[in-house]
């Protein structure tokens, strides 16, 4: 049976919530979908201290109290793994695994998921010893030397955090310079535990007895290819657009990012989008919850000026 309402929120990370406070809060008859557990991509992140109003914050026990704050709104939190969405006159017909919605609004705030190296070994040892989360994996290296891949602001925030319980750290990076924000680099260039590997292109990740041994690359400079040991890879090479369900719809661009004017419309009227799935430089919590308020406040004012709210 189709589900009508108001909006239907796609993605309840930081911005898929906040837009549902928005709409819910204007009164509209507002559904908040999410794949999997809210929080989005807070709960892969140990420590955020770029959050006004807190002097740092766990991003689970922030997506925790955003999630509260959903709720005391109003809007109805549904599980729903969408797979398709369709443009029906004036409505759009979402579809999950599970359930059918019709809706004139619709918000997308699907977000962005952890690019691949795609070298050898990279596939077979995840989730021994490959890894995209350092909160969920750091545990099983404890005093173990552990690798991370990438020079952004991902890869160095968590190489901090695995320096904490790690034996050592070893940054792999394909350039000479950090892509990561000043201050991150000079915490990381102090710490006595991280050390750097530049100019390094990984070219497979070896394995022994079924678990991650040591990494291989080629050094850009002299041309050598070279190895060393390491218990796990942790791989933040960058991310990609979580779109793949809206391909049927004219809004992404191409890459796959849908790009919004200021007010989050997409090209398709009465089709929102909010936080990291925007083609944008700053992916940020601070970022996402913005844009989630103008997408829900945005998705009220188009429904009252096409007449759809009695
Ligand atoms: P990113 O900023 O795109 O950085 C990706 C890094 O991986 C770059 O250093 C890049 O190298 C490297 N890389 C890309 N493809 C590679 C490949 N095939 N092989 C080896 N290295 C490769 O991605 P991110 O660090 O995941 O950050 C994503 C967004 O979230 C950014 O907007 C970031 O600012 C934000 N973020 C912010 C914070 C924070 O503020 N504390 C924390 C995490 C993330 P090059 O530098 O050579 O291109």
């Amino acid at each position: 049976m189709t589900k009508e309402v108001d909006v239907v929120i796609i993605g309840a990370g930081p911005a898929g919530m906040t837009a549902a406070v928005y709409a819910a809060r204007a009164n509209l008859k507002t559904v908040l979908l999410d794949r999997g557990i809210y929080g989005g991509q807070m709960n892969n992140t140990a420590d955020i201290d770029n959050y006004p109003g807190f002097v740092e914050v766990q991003g689970p026990e922030l997506g925790e109290k955003m999630y509260q704050t959903v709720q005391n709104a109003g809007a109805s939190y549904e599980y729903g793994d969408v797979q398709a969405v369709k443009l029906e006159g004036d409505y759009k017909r979402v579809i999950t695994d599970s359930e059918e919605y019709l809706a004139p609004a619709v918000i997308i705030a699907t977000g962005s998921e952890h690019k691949h190296l795609n070298v050898p070994g990279e596939e077979i040892y995840s989730g021994h010893g490959v890894s995209y989360c350092a909160v969920c994996d750091a545990a099983f290296f404890r005093d173990e030397d552990v690798t991370v891949i990438g020079g952004g602001d991902s890869a160095i925030q968590e190489g901090l955090y695995l320096a904490q319980s790690a034996k050592s750290v070893t940054v792999v990076h394909r350039r000479d310079q950090l892509r990561a924000k000043p201050e991150l680099q000079e915490k990381a260039f102090k710490h006595p535990k991280i050390k750097f590997v530049w100019n390094a292109l990984t070219e497979e990740i070896i394995g022994e007895d079924g678990k991650v041994s040591g990494i291989r690359y080629k050094d850009k400079v002299s041309g050598e290819e070279k190895e060393f040991a390491t218990k796990g890879v942790f791989i933040y090479v960058g991310v990609l657009p979580v779109t793949k369900a809206l391909d049927g719809l004219d809004i992404l661009d191409e890459n796959g990012w849908i790009p919004t004017d200021e007010l989050m419309r997409t090209r398709q009227e009465g089709i929102f989008a909010a936080g990291d799935v925007r083609p944008k430089d700053l992916r940020q919590v601070t970022t996402a919850v913005g844009e989630g308020s103008v997408a829900g406040q945005e998705a009220y004012n188009y429904l009252q000026a096409k007449g759809f709210l009695k």
